[in-house]
């Protein structure tokens, strides 16, 4: 397999500094078709992050074999088992729209690549998030680019929030916005389960250890040592505390 960095060739979006990030639709160049049985990859970390990125590897066709390192199967410190798992596309920052449009699409259509009985509890319900009128403009132009990424946003007066949310005191609202889809909860739990278990059936071994030491000699094709317990790989994915932190938005949205 080319060392080549796991990107699409369909779709860039940059952030706001400006800086391109490449999301992964279907296609993916380094990984699609070109990679053997001799390969070996190695994931740090077992839940919803580590998970996924075995389950793409998978989907986007990566033959060889895959080790996620997961040192606690309870999952009961992860992020993902505490997480409120919500998910919204009202963001400043493109990516994370697409990110979330991402997301909620997987979500709405979650049987139709897991089968009838896959169920994650997912609800749409938007978030309402309420401006001061001085906010009013900012809040106008980022609505245009979440418009524009194709995120469903309704903006309401305080008289539309009023006819929608009688409970509100809209005294100093400006402007409130609503996700109108592609927003709202589900059951993290249900989520890993399912990933995991797909990944396991397609081969994909979680192994529990605590990991501490990377390994990835270049050119090596991956090995592990029975004696030492010690794993190598050519490509080692470590997301042991989270891919999100210090972001704006969690990994969902
Ligand atoms: C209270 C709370 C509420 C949240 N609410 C939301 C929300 O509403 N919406 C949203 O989008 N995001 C939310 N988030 C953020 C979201 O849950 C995280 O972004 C996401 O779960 C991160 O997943 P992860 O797999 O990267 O990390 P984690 O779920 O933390 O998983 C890391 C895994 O790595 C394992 N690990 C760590 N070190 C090692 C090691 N050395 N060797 C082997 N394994 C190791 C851990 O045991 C753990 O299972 C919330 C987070 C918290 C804490």
């Amino acid at each position: 397999m080319a060392r080549q960095p796991i990107r699409s060739s369909s779709d860039e979006a940059p952030d706001d500094q400006g800086r391109s990030f490449h999301l992964s639709q279907t296609r993916v160049s380094g990984v699609t078709g070109s990679s053997s049985s001799e390969e070996k990859v190695i994931i740090v970390g077992g839940a919803v992050v580590g998970s996924f990125v075995a389950y793409f590897l998978q989907e986007m066709g990566f033959g060889g074999q895959i080790q996620i390192v997961e040192r606690d199967p309870t999952y009961r410190f992860s992020s993902t088992a505490l997480s409120a798992a919500s998910i919204r596309t009202q963001f400043g920052c493109r990516v994370n729209v697409r990110m979330s449009l991402f997301g909620a699409e997987f979500f709405r259509n979650i049987k139709d690549r897991f089968g009838p009985d896959a169920d994650i509890g997912f609800h749409e319900n938007g978030y309402l998030i309420l401006g001061a009128p001085t906010d009013a403009e900012a809040r106008t132009a980022s609505l245009a680019m979440q418009r524009a990424e194709g995120a469903e946003i309704l903006a309401l007066d305080s008289d539309q929030l009023l006819a929608r949310f009688p409970w509100l005191n809209v005294e100093d609202v400006g402007l409130g916005t609503f996700g109108a889809r592609n927003e709202g909860w589900f059951d993290a739990w249900s989520l890993l389960s399912l990933i995991r278990s797909r990944v396991r059936s397609r081969g994909g071994e979680y192994i529990l250890r605590k990991s501490s030491r990377f390994s990835s000699p270049a050119g090596a094709s991956g090995a592990s040592n029975s004696r030492t317990g010690e794993l190598s790989a050519p490509t080692v994915a470590s997301l042991p505390r989270g891919l999100s932190r210090g972001g704006s938005c969690g990994i969902w949205g």
